[in-house]
This record gives structure tokens, C-alpha cells and sequence, in this order.
């Protein structure tokens, strides 16, 4: 699984960062600081939840490898 930011749409809410830190990493002006990321094992879940906390819909998530898609 991914995440892929579209940046032009970050608000700078953190509302993402709030679910998890680690993987919605911040610049120093509070904007996500990444275009993609591989999201570790185990941290699935979390992805989809920062993915759905961003009002501005600037988080898609590319789970093509996701066990229960295949
Ligand atoms: S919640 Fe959305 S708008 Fe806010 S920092 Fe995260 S990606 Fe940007």
C-alpha cells in the first residue's frame, strides 16, 4: 500500500499527523512533507484513517497490494 499526496491540495490542517505522526510526516510549516510512501506493515489501517481525517481530500491510497483486493 501507498499514500499519494496530492500537495497542491494540503491545508495544513495536521489533522492527518494527528492519526499518526510517523506516517504523515509535516514540514516545518505544518504542509505534509512527502508526494508518496510506502506504508510499513501493520500500519494499513492507520493510513486509511489519515487518508479519511484530511477535509481536503489530498491523501489517496494505492492498495493494489492490499491481501484483499487479490
Ligand atoms: S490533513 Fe490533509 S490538508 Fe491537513 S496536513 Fe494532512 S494532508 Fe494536509
Amino acid at each position: 500500500m501507498k499514500i499519494i499526496v496530492d500537495r497542491s491540495r494540503c491545508a495544513g490542517h495536521a489533522r492527518c499527523a494527528a492519526v499518526s505522526d510517523s506516517l504523515f510526516e509535516l514540514d516545518e510549516s505544518g504542509y505534509i512533507s512527502f508526494d508518496e510512501k510506502l506504508v510499513p506493515d501493520g500500519m494499513e489501517a492507520l493510513a486509511r484513517r489519515g487518508m479519511r481525517a484530511c477535509p481536503e481530500r489530498a491523501l489517496t491510497l494505492d492498495d493494489d497490494t492490499a491481501p484483499d483486493k487479490k
